[in-house]
């Protein structure tokens, strides 16, 4: 897997995906990443990228020119096919598993950051990407955004996780929340362990993780249990 993001802000970016998982998949070639700086496509001397907004109101907007001459040095490397360009935006679909999983087989993902009040519409129109939201609320920027979903997909590319079963048994993986889980010490401030989970009896500890799975997710997400039950008997 190949990100490229197109970003005001790469340290940010390559900060954060340097550290700790994300940061070892990247050391052993797994997965790469490829900060794109708008900025150095600006196209004039004083590096401006962003403007005041036609018909007025406050803030200012990112210009067409330097994201779209950005968008096409990525795509000249990169090339069009098995490459999807996901939009970091409020307004569009929201960022979910399912949605990390379908992405996690794709060979590049090139996210475009906004920043200010967004990216002039056209060329947006122009690029044509999938708009992607990570929630109902507006964040100053795309980098935190594109880093969320880079880190929900990555965990998900064989590899990249300890052990390629861990995201298996995860919360979302079948529609339901994950049960609790606990390690040592077997005590802790007077609360025990379950007793079962300390029992090494395989089948009964699938049985009560389930059960656990299936309370958790008809008191926290009623409407995951919902559609759990429509597919499902239990
Ligand atoms: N004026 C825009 C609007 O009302 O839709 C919001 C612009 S926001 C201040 C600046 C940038 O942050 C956006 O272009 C987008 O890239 C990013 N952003 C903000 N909130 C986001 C969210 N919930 N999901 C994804 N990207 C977000």
């Amino acid at each position: 897997m190949n990100y490229y993001v197109m970003t005001l802000f790469p340290e940010m970016v390559q900060n954060a995906m340097n550290e700790s998982i994300t940061g070892r998949a990247i050391k052993n070639n797994i997965i790469s990443l490829e900060t794109v700086n708008i900025r150095d496509f600006a196209g004039n001397r004083y590096n401006q990228v962003d403007d005041y907004i036609y018909g007025g109101g406050s803030g200012m907007l990112m210009q067409p020119g330097p994201v779209w001459r950005a968008y096409q040095s990525i795509i000249k490397k990169a090339g069009k096919n098995k490459t999807r360009v996901l939009y970091m935006s409020p307004q569009g679909r929201t960022f979910d598993q399912s949605y990390a999983r379908a992405l996690s087989h794709n060979e590049n993902i090139i996210f475009l950051c906004g920043h200010y009040e967004g990216i002039d519409e056209r060329v947006i129109e122009m690029i044509n990407p999938a708009e992607v939201s990570i929630g109902d609320f507006v964040l100053t920027g795309g980098e935190l955004p594109a880093i969320t979903i880079m880190d929900a997909v990555s965990r998900l590319i064989p590899g990249v996780l300890g052990s390629d079963d861990s995201a298996v048994y995860e919360s979302f993986y079948d529609g339901l929340l994950e049960y609790p889980q606990y390690t040592r010490p077997a005590e802790f401030k007077g609360r025990s362990v379950p007793d079962v989970l300390l029992s090494g009896n395989h089948k009964l500890i699938e049985k009560w993780r389930l059960e656990k799975s299936l309370e958790r997710t008809r008191v926290r997400r009623p409407d995951l249990y919902e559609q759990y039950l429509k597919n499902h008997t239990i």
